[in-house]
């Protein structure tokens, strides 16, 4: 029979990681102590003066239509935002504010992207992109990162990507799922490359505001005016300031494309959600000791998971440098035996050590990178320890 769906409905792949998602929830309500490192979600409140904030602007009547891009006090808070942290000069009607960074990604893709054209995506990358970009009718086209270079790409490689179809790269630091950074030597390099070869940049940072080790982040858009003019920035409230559910992200572009995205915006959602809008004025605008604290509570926790993951035989583990993510090699597992099957690839490994060891980590083959996995310790430091201590055990008096 003929499918119903869309053509573009069939090809997109729903999230991987929800299946194991799903069975620690069936687990943990048959009252089995599931240790979570799966998830890309702070484990922190939201601020409490941003919490406030929005009771107040509900209060005050803020429940009605905005602007579809977003108010202007919000946009300018933006545009004081980046030049203040990044360098970057915006006027507030290059900046469209949207439910989420996923959401300004997708307005992006929208904007930019003919049937046909390819994108350029260095992997490991957090999986929504390339299903993002197909659903826009564009092509991923992937550059495999690797290990020896904290999986961040060359100008070499960039440049061998590159085709007559190629419209953007797509660049995410600090990367999900691998925690690394890149430096400013490294990103000028890529502008160059962008540069020289005409093609634009969509730089996803949202989380500019983890890094760790004394790393700086830096904006590609920020490395001259040539590579401000091709660049898009990509940025949101989730990670820095615990905003995950109130869904708030912006993108900062040239006026044409943020003419089109507020247009594409304002036919498929309008508005971002009006008081929520307010409260994102108020964490901008507000103190900012809660995000260092909770940066502060992140480095503590990714340093002894670190340590505690070098400790266990088999898994080599190098300290990220930003996001909260880390992204051990597991390959000294595969091949071997526990529980009586052979742990064939990552995926085997993640729903081993579910059923297991009771710990819940992701596949790095989710993000295109087998052989690795991914956690997040965007978790309490106590079950960090617990789960890591189950990981040590599960291999080393299980597996042989
Ligand atoms: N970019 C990356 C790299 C992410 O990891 C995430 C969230 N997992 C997002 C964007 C989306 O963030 P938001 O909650 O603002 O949509």
């Amino acid at each position: 029979m003929v499918s119903r769906l869309s053509l573009r409905a069939q090809q997109v792949e729903g999230s991987k990681t929800l299946e194991l998602t799903m069975k620690a929830r069936e687990m943990r309500k048959q009252g089995i102590d599931i240790c979570i490192f799966g998830s890309g979600e702070p484990d922190f409140n939201t601020p409490q003066h941003i919490c406030k904030s929005a009771y107040k602007a509900i209060e005050q009547g803020v429940t009605k239509y905005t602007p579809a891009g977003g108010i202007s006090e919000l946009r300018h808070a933006i545009s004081d935002k980046l030049l203040e942290d990044n360098g970057l000069q915006y006027k507030p009607n290059q900046i469209i504010v949207s439910s989420g960074a996923k959401h300004s990604l997708s307005n992006i893709f929208f904007a930019l992207i003919n049937p046909g054209d390819e994108v350029i995506i260095p992997i490991p990358a957090w999986l929504s992109y390339w299903e993002q970009v197909k659903l826009a009718g564009g092509v991923p086209v992937f550059i495999k990162g690797k290990e020896d270079d904290d999986f961040k790409i060359s100008p070499y490689e960039l440049e061998s990507a590159i085709t007559a179809k190629t419209k953007f790269l797509l660049l995410n630091s600090p990367v999900n799922p691998t925690g690394s950074v890149y430096t400013r030597e490294e990103l000028e390099k890529l502008a160059e490359v962008c540069v020289n070869r005409d093609i634009m940049v969509v730089s996803d940072e949202i989380y500019e505001k983890l890094v760790y080790d004394g790393e700086e982040h830096v904006s590609i858009a920020s490395l001259g005016q040539e590579i401000f003019d091709r660049t898009i920035v990509v940025n949101g409230f989730s990670k820095a300031y615990a905003m995950t559910g109130w869904r708030m992200g912006y993108a900062a572009a040239p006026l044409e494309i943020a003419k089109a995205m507020d247009d594409i915006q304002s036919q498929m959602t309008s508005n971002p959600t009006s008081f929520v809008q307010i409260a994102s004025i108020t964490a901008l605008k507000g103190s900012q000791e809660p995000v260092r604290e909770m940066r502060e509570e992140y480095n503590r926790r990714r340093i002894r998971m670190v340590e505690m993951l070098q400790e266990i035989p088999r898994v080599v583990c190098s300290m990220p440098k930003g996001a909260f993510y880390v992204f051990p090699n597991i390959q000294g597992l595969l091949g071997k035996k526990a529980m009586g099957e052979t742990i064939s690839n990552d995926e085997v490994l993640s729903r081993m050590l579910l059923e297991h060891a009771n710990i819940l980590v992701v596949p790095g083959s989710s993000f295109k990178t087998e052989n690795f996995i991914r956690l997040s310790y965007a978790t309490d430091m106590e079950t960090i320890e617990k789960g890591m201590t189950r990981f040590l055990d599960f291999v080393t008096n299980h597996v042989s």
